[in-house]
């Protein structure tokens, strides 16, 4: 199943491998992070962009570790992709 998030490490960031963090070396409680691609065009063209945890909290206005208890999640990444097309509309 696809998600938009991941499970990171608390501390560092990183992906954790069964709830263990390599940078780390330990146990972590897991963190989601967003971890997603987004469609942005300009009405003509269109490109694929990588969002990482920082800006989909400032794209979305809520951190990923709310947006898992979000059950129409969905609906916020449409509305996320409509607000981009106002913005690049001329
Ligand atoms: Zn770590």
């Amino acid at each position: 199943m696809k998600t938009f998030y991941y499970n990171s490490c608390r501390d560092c960031r990183k992906k954790l491998n069964d709830g263990y963090c390599e940078k780390c070396e330990n146990e972590k409680e897991p963190k989601a992070a967003y971890n997603f691609n987004m469609k942005v065009s300009d009405g003509t063209e269109s490109m694929w962009v990588h969002v990482f945890n920082n800006q989909g909290e400032e794209l979305l206005g809520m951190t990923a570790e709310d947006m898992k208890s979000v059950t129409d999640y969905k609906a916020r990444f449409n509305a996320l992709i409509y607000k981009v097309n106002i913005i690049n509309e001329v």
